[in-house]
């Protein structure tokens, strides 16, 4: 295909970079500061170089337009707190006393006042502090932040554009402030939020800035109409302030759907969509609107949250019809690339040929000024590239990595007999009853003893060659002995190993099985200054050999009583990796899912009874419409059956989940056909188990009544009293007692004291039953 040189040359540009730096020195300089070893001077000398360097990087990858205000030391959502002067009134002594270090109480709290709560930003793995508003909140501009760093990119040379999170999302974003009524509508306050947001559009007009760009990836959600008409009401007024700058509004991670007409009326000068996955709505929707005449578009065509090579050839030809639609069309990610690691060409143990398949952020920029030049010169301008892309693109269809016949016949020749037990559940529960003769109420935990030091050292050590696996080998023995010997010793019912061997609990099984990569510096970042490395599922999935059994099996031969085998499930495997863009998610899942399904076998298989597949990461990737979920949840619970159902009926699975409310997936949560399931509920005073009793949930069920977020030792009293709350809705046939989570981040001091007072609970509230 040839386009045609475009009328107005297309431009490159991003809405935010990573922000770490090549070697994190971000992170290092941020804790480095808390600890006192670094100066606030310091610290913020290190962050103007970082800006400073990305954006040279962007520049010199020839990114027309960069971003400014994208930067944070710990989060944009926190910065736009900041932005408006939305102070919890707990943090407004300390932000005066100090704006950092205020900064820095809200992100993670003091010995005295609590942080702002943590949420995961859209679906994605980046979490986001959550703004406390209230009747009562008083906005005010503060964008020195935002002005100083456009000045510091102007000074520079270059075009820039800063990048806010808009109001209508800002507010979407937000909770109720303590002591709030929790039916409190923080979108109520819009009217007084958007002169604040006049005049922050002020002071960077007066700073330089031809153009702002809002941030609204709220509006890719299902939106009420009094949100669509608050939309609407916030672009009508800011669109009608005088000498103000261009707005671009930003759109990403879905489509805008109903949101798109309201934007495409309002009197803003651009907006921004995502091209991606998206791409066939947002193109529809925007020829129904007519397109966007008079206006700039900007398109997200690059995937800024995977990292695979774009194909260039397809991207050109949604530009080329885009061309059409709108006044002008620039090119860019489809979000920030802050959810991409920064560079592929520093990985060093990652074959060349595949390393060709990936594009990290730098990568990711090549390309978006690859695209922006064949759209304004035609694709004659672009010819090397493009042929070099369609390699790239070649070798990674045509690879025996991602073409794998054995796995591919495998999950061809899947059959519904295969995710589904042989037996209905009240038959395999009289089985495993009998099988495993537990007491009511019987106790157990999620998986995870405390990580102890010597653990960490021990893996080092493993890693450095220090010791070899032997070695190794030894001390996660000597450390599973010391699990299984303080649960028989407290009382516990159904025993873990302790997962002391493993990292990560994705990583963990990632590692071991084919078609998994790891990288040594794809960081991306997760909250503040935690960033993780996920790894890359790139090819088809086998398992070359068992995993887990060794462990369990150890752990096994020290006690009589059953210990529990420990997987990682296909959902939260894929959740927490990146994920192939070549095939459908579903088929990836179903992959995974059969490799775990011969471990589960091969567990069963070496005598154990009661296995454990977690899938904490079911909730979390939901997708942000309606009207996707179904599709979702039925590929996700058939791959969870499909690596359980091949077990006999008088072995127990289990399942856990953590970190959300679970009330609007409780149907998915049967359709595990778990026989037992492990929810954090202490929090919520067991809200879970209401959900399910309400639902009609048939299975064991255990809510947890320890909270392990916290250092926190819940008495005995308080542990029977949230076992008694739980009986209400479960009854004790079916009622398990356990933690709401891995006691991995925990001492073992009191890891000891709350198991023992669980045990204590459950043996109170067996007597009175
Ligand atoms: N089995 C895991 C553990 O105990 C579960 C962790 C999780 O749910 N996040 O650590
Ligand atoms: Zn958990």
């Amino acid at each position: 295909m040839t386009t045609k040189p475009a009328a107005a040359a297309a431009r490159a540009t991003v809405y935010g970079y990573p922000r770490q730096g090549p070697n994190r020195e971000l992170k290092k300089a941020i804790e480095g500061y808390w600890k006192g070893r670094v100066t606030a001077d310091a610290l913020r000398e290190t962050a103007a170089g970082l800006r400073r360097n990305n954006w040279r990087q962007l520049a010199d990858a020839g990114i027309h337009e960069v971003p400014t205000g994208d930067f944070s030391y710990y989060d944009h959502v926190l910065d736009t707190t900041v932005l408006v002067g939305a102070i919890p009134e707990r943090h407004r002594a300390a932000v005066a006393a100090d704006a950092l270090d205020g900064y820095f109480a809200m992100a993670r709290g003091t010995q005295d006042v609590a942080p702002l709560e943590m949420t995961k930003w859209f679906d994605t793995n980046y979490h986001y502090l959550v703004p406390e508003l209230g009747p009562d909140t008083d906005f005010s501009a503060n964008s020195a932040k935002q002005v100083a760093e456009l000045k510091e990119a102007l000074a520079l040379g270059l075009t820039a554009r800063p990048v806010l999170v808009g109001p209508v999302t800002y507010l979407l974003l937000a909770k109720p402030a303590p002591g709030v009524p929790a039916d409190f509508e923080p979108l109520t306050l819009l009217d007084r939020l958007l002169p604040v947001y006049a005049e922050v559009l002020a002071d960077l007009r007066a700073a330089g800035a031809e153009w702002v760009q809002l941030d609204e990836p709220a509006l890719v959600q299902d939106r009420t109409p009094a949100e669509l008409n608050a939309a609407e009401r916030a672009y009508r007024e800011l669109g009608a302030l005088p000498d103000r700058p261009k707005l671009l509004v930003a759109s990403y991670f879905d489509r805008l759907g109903e949101a798109l007409p309201v934007l495409a009326k309002s009197p803003v000068e651009g907006l921004a969509l995502d091209f991606t996955e998206s791409a066939a709505a947002n193109l529809k929707a925007l020829a129904a609107v007519g397109g966007l005449p008079g206006k700039r578009l900007v398109a997200g065509v690059v995937n800024g949250r995977n990292i695979w090579i774009n194909d260039l050839s397809r991207s050109l030809s949604t530009l080329g019809t885009l061309l059409g639609l709108a006044d002008r069309v620039d090119v860019s990610a489809s979000c920030s690339l802050l959810h991409v690691p920064l560079d592929a060409s520093a990985e060093r143990d990652i074959e060349p040929q595949i390393l060709r398949w990936l594009a990290f952020a730098q990568q990711k920029n090549a390309e978006i000024v690859t695209l922006a030049k064949g759209l304004a010169q035609g694709t004659d301008a672009i010819t090397g590239e493009l042929a070099a892309n369609r390699a790239d693109l070649a070798s990674r269809a045509n690879s025996p990595i991602t073409n794998d016949p054995t796995v591919r016949a495998r999950a061809a020749a899947v059959t519904e007999a295969d995710v589904r037990r042989s037996q209905p559940y009240t038959e395999r529960a009289t089985a495993q009853r009998a099988h495993l003769g537990l007491p009511l109420l019987p106790t157990t935990t999620i998986g995870s003893f405390p990580q102890t030091g010597e653990l960490r050292v021990a893996r080092a050590d493993l890693r450095a060659g220090r010791i070899d696996d032997a070695g190794y080998e030894e001390r996660i023995k000597a450390e599973i002995q010391e699990v299984i010997a303080f649960q028989e010793k407290t009382g516990i019912d159904v025993l873990v190993h302790g997962e002391p061997e493993r990292n990560d609990m994705v990583q963990y099984f990632a590692e071991q099985l084919t078609g998994y990569l790891a990288t040594q510096h794809g960081w991306v970042q997760s909250y503040g200054t935690r960033y993780v490395r996920p790894p890359i599922l790139a090819g088809d999935i086998s398992r070359p050999e068992p995993m887990t059994v060794r462990w369990t099996t150890y752990a096994q031969s020290l006690t009589s009583r059953p210990v529990k085998g420990m997987l990682t499930g296909p959902v939260t495997m894929l959740a927490w990796s990146f994920v192939r863009d070549d095939q459908p998610l579903g088929d990836t899942a179903r992959q995974v899912a059969l490799a775990l399904r011969d471990e589960v076998g091969d567990l069963e298989a070496a005598g154990t009874s009661v296995i454990q597949v977690d899938e904490p990461a079911l909730r979390e990737t939901l997708p942000l419409r309606a009207a996707d979920r179904a599709a979702y949840l039925a590929w996700a619970t058939e791959a969870f059956r499909l690596s359980t159902s091949g077990v006999r009926p008088d072995t127990q699975i289990h399942t856990h989940m953590c970190y959300a409310e679970f009330g609007d997936i409780v149907q998915a949560i049967d359709d595990l056909d778990a026989d037992v399931i492990s929810l954090e509920a202490a929090r919520s005073h067991m809200q879970v188990a209401r959900e399910l009793a309400a639902h009609g949930y048939p299975r064991e069920a255990g809510p947890g009544v320890y909270d392990i977020h916290s250092p926190r030792v819940p008495s005995a009293e308080e542990a029977a009293d949230l076992l008694r709350t739980g009986l209400k809705a479960i009854p004790a046939e079916r009622l398990w007692v356990n933690p709401d989570c891995g006691l991995k981040t925990r001492g073992w001091p009191e890891t000891r004291a709350s198991l023992e007072n669980l045990v204590a609970a459950a043996r109170t509230v067996r007597g009175e039953l």
